[in-house]
């Protein structure tokens, strides 16, 4: 009889875990609350129009692919990936910068946009190359036990984690103009943290986006959760959607199954919670149970920031890149606002997604589909929502058109849809609202961060934004290769990962 795995929740987590034990001869049946699998990754259609709830950025394709290698598959024949050339644009208050994937378009648009220009650019891409390769082991690690975290891939690693550094310091190496390290350091908020405080190893993000690129799938990324749930399908696992796990069934300190709201009770053999883990710790275990990961000690944790998010159909196309991040005029005032005094600004960054010009499949002819995200402090601000969601919205169209020039776009909506932190928390299951998850500060990172073997329960593994390594879709599946190889190894199945990451960008750029 094959063991019987259990997984808590359809994100992309949980669905990459399901498709790689399923492969291995695993029954695999995963529950999701909702109607869709994907969770913060999900389509939202609307009236013809479809978003990606979240994600929207595809960093480092070669861990999908190769997650999809591991399920025996091709992820090209399932996904329809378009590498974007032209990556983003960065709006200032005084300037624009288009960012490419392209080096000479890259460098001229640094020398045209920035008095520094890009001579420091190639030294940039050598030192942080050079770090990825060293970290990516470390990252890609179980960290289960102290003896599997003093590893020599860490060792080595030491020096590169420039502890305790920030991003926006480690720039300072290479860059001079605050505007200048901006356009490198902004990422950090792909983690919900800011560039003052985001440890220094994350120059990574930066550093991957300009050796490999950013992609987008057609459809939306929201088709990468879509595909693996049709691998799990082929392989003969079942997924059940709209049903809402109540709790865990424990006994003796291990989980043996899951318990629906009826009372009915599935049992399982291994379990795996992809469910945001401070909200699956505090709503799926009877208080009490655990130490830890109890409230009381859930609460003392950082978390990342939220989002407040407006999904606009609208019945024209703009003249916008597929995507642009606008810089509040004073960057560091909204920063501090969002991580620290945890209140609104008047004046704020925000990110716009204009896919449909890369993507005709997301809006009618003629017309677009856009989603505009605006950070937000998280929900011990006390906000109240209900209050401030109109007021918001205005304060987001009012910057559309003064920021991005769209002074039309009242009159063109045909649609929409917002969410807010505190939606993310009591329609989305997410603790605090803090869609990132858990801070990536040092002290909640590798053996620190919650173990994908998980500590306080037998045959309980984690997967997903909030445990090791961490939030973004490639560390999720990476998430999910971890406690996925660390049950085949419980079973004695094998796992056969050959370890080698052959893509691994070598070399020095030519100067
Ligand atoms: C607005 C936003 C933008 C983002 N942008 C990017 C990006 O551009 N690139 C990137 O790489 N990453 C991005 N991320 C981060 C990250 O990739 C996503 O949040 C990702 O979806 C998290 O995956 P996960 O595996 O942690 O699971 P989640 O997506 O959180 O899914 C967990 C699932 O568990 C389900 N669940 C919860 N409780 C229960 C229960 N009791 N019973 C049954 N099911 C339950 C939920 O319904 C959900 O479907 C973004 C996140 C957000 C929110």
């Amino acid at each position: 009889m094959p063991k019987h795995i259990v997984i808590v929740g359809a994100g992309p987590g949980g669905l990459c875990a399901g498709m790689l034990l399923s492969q291995r001869g695993f029954k695999v049946t995963v529950f999701d609350k909702n109607a869709e699998v994907g969770g913060r990754s999900r389509p939202l259609k609307l009236d013809g129009f479809t978003f990606d709830t979240g994600p929207t950025f595809l960093l480092l394709k070669p861990v999908l692919d190769d997650m999809f290698a591991l399920a025996g598959r091709c992820s090209s024949d399932y996904l329809d990936f378009v590498q974007l050339d032209h990556m983003y644009d960065l709006i200032y208050d005084d300037r624009k910068l288009p960012v490419y994937f392209d080096r000479p378009k890259m460098r001229a648009a640094l020398d045209q946009t920035f008095k520094e220009g890009s001579g420091a650019y190639y030294r940039f891409l050598d030192t942080e190359r050079k770090r990825f390769a060293k970290l990516f082991p470390c990252i890609k690690r179980d960290y289960s036990s102290l003896s599997a975290f003093l590893s020599w891939d860490l060792i080595k690693a030491l020096p590169w984690l420039a502890f305790p550094s920030s991003v926006f310091h480690n720039l300072g190496q290479y860059f001079l103009e605050e505007k200048l390290r901006l356009a490198f350091s902004f990422q950090s908020k792909y983690l919900g943290m800011s560039p003052w405080d985001c440890p220094a190893l994350f120059t990574m993000l930066p550093y991957l986006e300009h050796d490999y690129g950013i992609y987008h799938v057609r459809g939306g990324l929201n088709r990468i959760s879509a595909a693996m749930a049709k691998v799990i399908e082929e392989n003969g696992g079942a997924i059940h959607t709209q049903t809402e796990i109540q709790s865990l069934i424990i006994e003796e300190q291990a989980v043996k199954g899951v318990r629906l709201p009826d009372g009915s009770e599935i049992r399982s053999d291994e379990n795996i919670i992809n469910a945001d883990f401070a909200h699956a710790m505090t709503h799926l275990v009877a208080q009490g149970q655990l130490t830890k990961y109890g409230k009381q000690n859930i609460d003392k944790k950082d978390f990342s920031c939220s989002t407040f998010m407006l999904y606009l159909g609208v019945d024209k196309k703009y003249d916008l890149a597929h995507h642009s991040i606008v810089f509040a005029q004073d960057y560091k005032t909204n920063i501090d606002n969002i991580f620290n005094a945890k209140k609104l600004s008047a004046d704020f960054s925000f990110y716009v997604h204009n896919a449909s010009v890369s993507d005709d499949t997301l809006a009618p002819p003629g017309q677009s589909a856009l989603y505009i995200l605006v950070p937000m402090p998280n929900n011990a601000s006390g906000l109240d929502w209900e209050q401030q969601r109109h007021n918001v919205r205005e304060a987001t169209l009012d910057n559309l058109a003064s920021r991005l020039g769209l002074t039309d776009i009242r009159t063109h909506i045909v649609c929409e849809k917002i969410i807010t932190p505190t939606d993310w928390e009591n329609q989305e299951n997410v603790y605090r609202g803090a869609t990132f998850s858990l801070a990536h500060s040092f002290q909640q990172m590798l053996y620190w961060r919650p173990h994908n073997r998980f500590e306080e329960l037998a045959n309980c593994y984690l997967v997903g934004g909030g445990t090791h390594p961490g939030s973004g879709l490639p560390t999720i599946y990476e998430s999910a290769r971890i406690s996925a190889d660390l049950i085949c190894k419980q079973h004695k199945v094998r796992f056969a990962d050959s370890g080698q990451d052959v893509w691994l960008k070598q070399g020095r750029e030519p100067t």
